[in-house]
């Protein structure tokens, strides 16, 4: 089962290279957020996180969430949001059937609440580290709870609940994902480390391209291809830096033997360069 992708800008944050870049350089670099907007021939339109969109704002207004705008300043206009986005090619919010949440980061689901009959698919250990969490503990963990939608869990669908698959060889050293339409179109594999229950979902296009879109198991495309961890400091902002590197380290692993693999990081500027190329709107 062949699926569509389209990469889509959602905006930037600013942050220092030598963070997310172990060897980078101190200096400033724009850290942007790219979404996937992925249409499956049975499900219909389907999101892979939101990126970035006006509610960001709203819900990091005030202390002490406004710590998390301060630490890594955001810029997104509004017709960057996917909402926008869609509906300047004709599509309507209530057309989004599904969303895959990688992890509850802030760049990640700013936009969940513009989607309001959409399922909401996400590792069950990633919704139950942020379940409930309110001011500083909120922020340290990125989390900023105003954005999630009051009947999140009505419509929450827990990936990590459902069977495990094994997977060919080709994907080693990954062995295992979950399949959360049964149909093996979108396999979601485990990337816990950059935050807790983050995932990253296997697919081959309508193309014949194999991707794996990673979220921020690494920050950028030099990371795993080089096996570059970012720098020490990044790490405690992890929730477990072993899982991390670990995770890092596969990546590294999975890219030597299949090169021609797209490994997508959400961050990376060379995915931000093809979502104006190969896999913008076609
Ligand atoms: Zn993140």
């Amino acid at each position: 089962m062949n699926v569509t992708l389209t990469l889509l800008d959602t905006g930037y944050c600013r942050q220092l290279e030598a963070i997310s870049l172990g060897g980078g350089r101190l200096r400033s670099i724009h850290f942007h957020a790219v979404a996937g907007f992925i249409h499956h021939p049975n499900e219909g339109l389907l999101l892979f996180d939101t990126g970035y969109a006006p509610h960001f704002y709203a819900a990091a207004a005030r202390f002490p969430y406004s710590l998390y705008a301060k630490a890594t300043p955001v810029f997104s206009e509004r017709s960057q949001s996917l909402k926008e986005q869609l509906a300047s090619k004709g599509i309507g919010p209530e057309m989004v059937k599904g969303i895959l949440i990688s992890h509850f980061h802030a760049d990640h689901i700013a936009g969940l609440r513009d989607f309001p009959s959409a399922r909401l698919y996400c590792f069950r250990s990633a919704y139950e580290d942020v379940r409930g969490l309110r001011g500083l503990a909120a922020v340290k963990k990125g989390f900023l709870p105003e954005l999630m939608p009051e009947d999140f869990e009505e419509r929450a669908v827990f990936i990590d609940d459902g069977p495990k698959v094994r997977l060919s060889r080709e994907y080693r050293p990954f062995e295992e994902a979950y399949d959360p339409f049964a149909d093996k179109s979108l396999l979601a594999v485990d990337l816990n480390g950059h935050a807790k229950g983050q995932f990253g979902v296997f697919l081959r296009d309508a193309q014949g391209r194999d991707i794996l879109l990673c979220a921020d198991a690494a920050w950028s495309s030099r990371a795993y291809r080089e096996h570059r961890p970012p720098h020490p400091v990044a790490h405690l902002i992890k929730a477990h830096s072993a899982a991390y590197l670990q995770n890092l380290r596969r990546l590294h692993e999975l890219h030597r033997s299949r090169p021609e693999l797209y490994i997508l990081p959400t961050h990376c500027p060379e995915v931000l360069e093809l979502s104006k190329g190969e896999f913008s709107w076609s």
